[in-house]
């Protein structure tokens, strides 16, 4: 059989990853690349050299999250060099190569996975410690080739209280699995929300299920993130690394 690594770009002579994270979900809009970012945020924050590489190609905010607009450079060899946030987390992403931001793109399945094994292979990644992939979402065709397209050391999982309800995250957890990738938790976002007035916590979909998805599979909960506005607003105006409260800080040593 044909071992993974055979489809992906060995890794430019210059560059160093320690760890790979892919964070995935069944479906898009769950809150995925909110995840990615906060992750790579808590890093940072950590004293760690962090890096997103952005293969949610079709579909990618990690550049608007982060406030990233100039367009990406090469070096003479003709080697992407990163995008480097105001806190010093290295960023790819296809958004950030095209002319006109709101340009949509189109690629199929294969031609996705190379544009992901060559923000892989052929950008000068320096002594990175963590990298978060930002999958692209679902179970398809698109996610599977970029799963073959990056070594991933394991993946966090995302997913809302409905899609623990029903198949969503199960399907994500046996892709995972049929790819002998290790999963490294569950993350379940916008679990909650706080009120503003007196801090009670409102289920708002009703009782949480991800205690049981994670017992069924023998997986650890990473955290319980709730609709936070402030986390939009920051998202929206590209200051995700201002937020105080990133929910996700105390994971990153487990993963
Ligand atoms: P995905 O990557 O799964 O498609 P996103 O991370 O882009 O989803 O999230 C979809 C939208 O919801 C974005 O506008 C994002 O800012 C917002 N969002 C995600 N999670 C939260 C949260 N916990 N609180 C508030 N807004 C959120």
């Amino acid at each position: 059989t044909q071992s993974q690594t055979d489809f992906m770009e060995p890794l430019y002579k210059d560059s160093s990853v320690k760890k790979v994270i892919g964070v995935v979900s069944g479906k898009g809009g769950v809150g995925k690349s909110m995840t990615t970012a906060l992750l790579a945020v808590a890093a940072n924050r950590k004293g760690l050299h962090a890096a997103i590489l952005d293969g949610d190609v079709t579909g990618p905010s990690i550049p608007q999250a982060f406030g990233l607009h100039e367009r990406l450079l090469g070096n003479q060899e003709g080697i992407i060099l990163p995008a480097l946030t105001n806190f010093g987390i290295e960023v790819v992403s296809v958004n950030l190569m095209l002319e006109e931001e709101t340009q949509p793109v189109i690629w199929r399945g294969p031609v996705v996975a190379d544009v992901v094994k060559q923000f892989w292979g052929k950008t000068l990644w320096r002594d990175i410690d963590v990298m978060f992939v930002d999958m692209p979402p679902g179970t398809g065709e698109v996610p599977l080739t970029v799963f073959q397209s990056v070594p991933l050391d394991g993946i966090v999982v995302v997913a809302t209280p409905q899609d623990l309800v029903g198949m969503i995250v199960e399907k994500a957890v046996n892709m995972a699995k049929m790819m002998n990738i290790r999963i490294l938790g569950i993350v379940e976002n916008m679990s909650y929300i706080k009120c503003p007035d007196c801090g009670k916590e409102i289920s708002i979909f009703g009782e949480s299920h991800i205690d049981g998805i994670a017992d069924k599979y023998q997986i650890p909960v990473l955290g319980k993130l709730p609709i936070d506005p402030k986390l939009t607003k920051a998202c929206d105006e590209g200051l995700i690394e201002d937020v105080e409260e990133l929910y996700l800080d105390g994971v990153i040593e487990t993963l």
